[in-house]
């Protein structure tokens, strides 16, 4: 657990085989794959637990919805998302800069 603000660290990314497993993972660099249904279209998202060990889900396909605003290269075991994360926190209703990286190749590389 990192209590840095934000957090300046890096990690590899493990994947985690099922949601199932993944919820029960606290490690940072945590991730999986998970469909996400809203008004009818099924989104293929990626879940993962960023440095700070914060929660991101981010949608990634169908390519060109509204709703997917990063590109992923289709690499399921090395995930390369752009452009970088930037993750915001919330504590007693103020706003902070959790943590800010880049995705490449399976790892979370700080800003
Ligand atoms: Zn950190």
């Amino acid at each position: 657990m990192c209590y840095s603000r934000p957090c300046k660290c890096s990690c590899d990314m493990v994947m985690i085989s099922s949601k199932k497993e993944f919820i029960k993972e606290f490690s940072a660099g945590a991730f999986t794959y998970g469909v996400v249904e809203e008004n009818g279209v099924k989104y293929k998202t990626i879940w993962m637990k960023l440095p700070d060990n914060s929660l991101c889900v981010i949608p990634i396909e169908p390519t060109g919805s509204d709703k997917i605003n990063w590109s992923w290269d289709g690499n399921i075991a090395r995930p390369t998302l752009t452009p970088s994360i930037l993750h915001w926190g919330l504590e007693d209703g103020i706003q902070f800069k959790a943590w800010h990286g880049h995705i490449t190749e399976g790892r979370m590389e700080s800003e």
